[in-house]
């Protein structure tokens, strides 16, 4: 019999974090949830406790323990002894810190959070390096990259991010002017979280896991294209030097990369995953992407060239504009608008620690809540 695995899952009140649970609940036997971190959605995690029985728990707004589950900062949840794999699904900025104190603390990674790398990639590849650590990818195109890599000698010519194009592929930018996020919030392929759904309709999304890519691979950005695909069964493709392709195709479906990630280096059979009929399949097409449409994506591109603080500030202003359209403060359209000026803005600086990476964020998400104000 497998050995039991011993399994942290941060954010998991959050869209990866109830998937996480669904895919372990799919393997009786095979992990233990020693502990839960959420944020302030305590009705939900309390449910989780009574069901997976954790050792201990984090929350937001208090230090309280659950049931039997103990409280513990969250810097002492992802650096426990016991835990073999920490599943890093907080949404947005929430994941910067503890992926960093994780890999401080050696853990095996399966990363969820891509703002983390986006924001702070070397510091966190380092330290975890340094430390033992290791980061196994769950964004579904870094999956796919890191499964078409399987068995092949690095370096690759170019990697190719495939992207849904979200609900509003097509449309003029005289059209996305009226888009609402009730629309928005309607992903056409993907069950996701608010934030990365919102970020899936701009391309910021797409933007923000070019500059995962360039991280997790070592590749540079000129290596890394983006093509639209909008029924997201071929998840991202690698070429190789000699012109060969490889791409990793399934049904649109989270479970999946979070199941191997936790299965890493084996591939287990799961009857609750959907597979592809392909005799439904008629043709897959793909295209490139408007930019004029959709700028977020060559403002991310911008950003992860000009290195340093810059994209720290592009998840920032991301996260303001995301929370300002969802609150209808701001139309779909200035999204980009309002990005593109805080970069602009931005005086970079290189990113010597956790806390000015955390502070660029933060001055960039005001500095987003400020220029919308000014444009009313
Ligand atoms: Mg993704």
């Amino acid at each position: 019999m497998a050995s039991l695995k011993n399994i942290a899952i941060i954010g998991s009140t959050g869209s990866i974090g109830r998937q996480t649970l669904e895919v372990i609940r799919s393997f009786p036997g095979r992990f233990h949830i020693t502990a839960l971190a959420a944020g302030r959605n305590t009705v939900l995690l309390s449910e989780q406790v009574d069901e997976f029985k954790p050792e201990y728990v984090f929350y937001e707004g208090a230090n309280k323990d659950i049931g039997d589950a103990e409280f513990l900062p969250l810097r002492d949840i992802v650096s426990l002894d016991e835990i073999d794999i920490v599943v890093m699904a907080p949404s947005g900025l929430a994941g910067l810190k503890p992926t960093l104190w994780a890999g401080q603390a050696g853990k095996t990674i399966a990363l969820a959070n891509k703002e983390s790398l986006v924001m702070a990639g070397n510091l966190i590849i380092e330290e975890t390096r340094k430390h033992s650590g290791k980061i196994l990818p769950v964004d579904s195109e870094h999956s796919a990259i890191w499964q078409c890599l399987k068995g092949e000698r690095k370096p690759v010519e170019k990697i190719i991010l495939t992207a849904s194009g979200g609900p509003f592929f097509n449309y003029s930018p005289t059209k996305l002017d009226t888009v609402t996020p009730e629309q928005a919030l309607r992903h056409p392929s993907w069950l996701m979280g608010p934030k990365v759904t919102i970020d899936s309709a701009t391309l910021l999304n797409k933007g923000l896991e070019v500059i995962e890519a360039h991280h997790l691979f070592n590749v540079s950005y000129s290596q890394i294209d983006v093509l639209i695909h909008p029924p997201s069964l071929i998840h991202s493709l690698i070429e190789f030097k000699d012109g060969s392709v490889k791409a990793q195709l399934s049904y649109p479906d989270m479970r999946l990369p979070i199941q191997y990630a936790l299965s890493y280096p084996k591939r287990w059979v799961n009857r609750n995953l959907p597979r592809i009929d392909w005799t439904l399949i008629k043709n897959l097409p793909i295209e490139k992407p408007d930019t004029s449409a959709f700028p977020c994506l060559k403002l991310a591109y911008d950003a992860g060239r000009g290195g340093g603080t810059y994209p720290a500030a592009l998840c920032g202003a991301g996260e303001a504009c995301v929370q300002m359209f969802l609150n209808k403060k701001i139309r779909f359209t200035q999204i980009g608008i309002i990005i593109e000026q805080v970069l602009n803005e931005h005086k970079p600086a290189a990113v010597s620690d956790i806390e000015a990476v955390e502070e660029t964020a933060k001055q960039a998400w005001s500095r987003a809540f400020e220029i919308s104000r000014k444009r009313d």
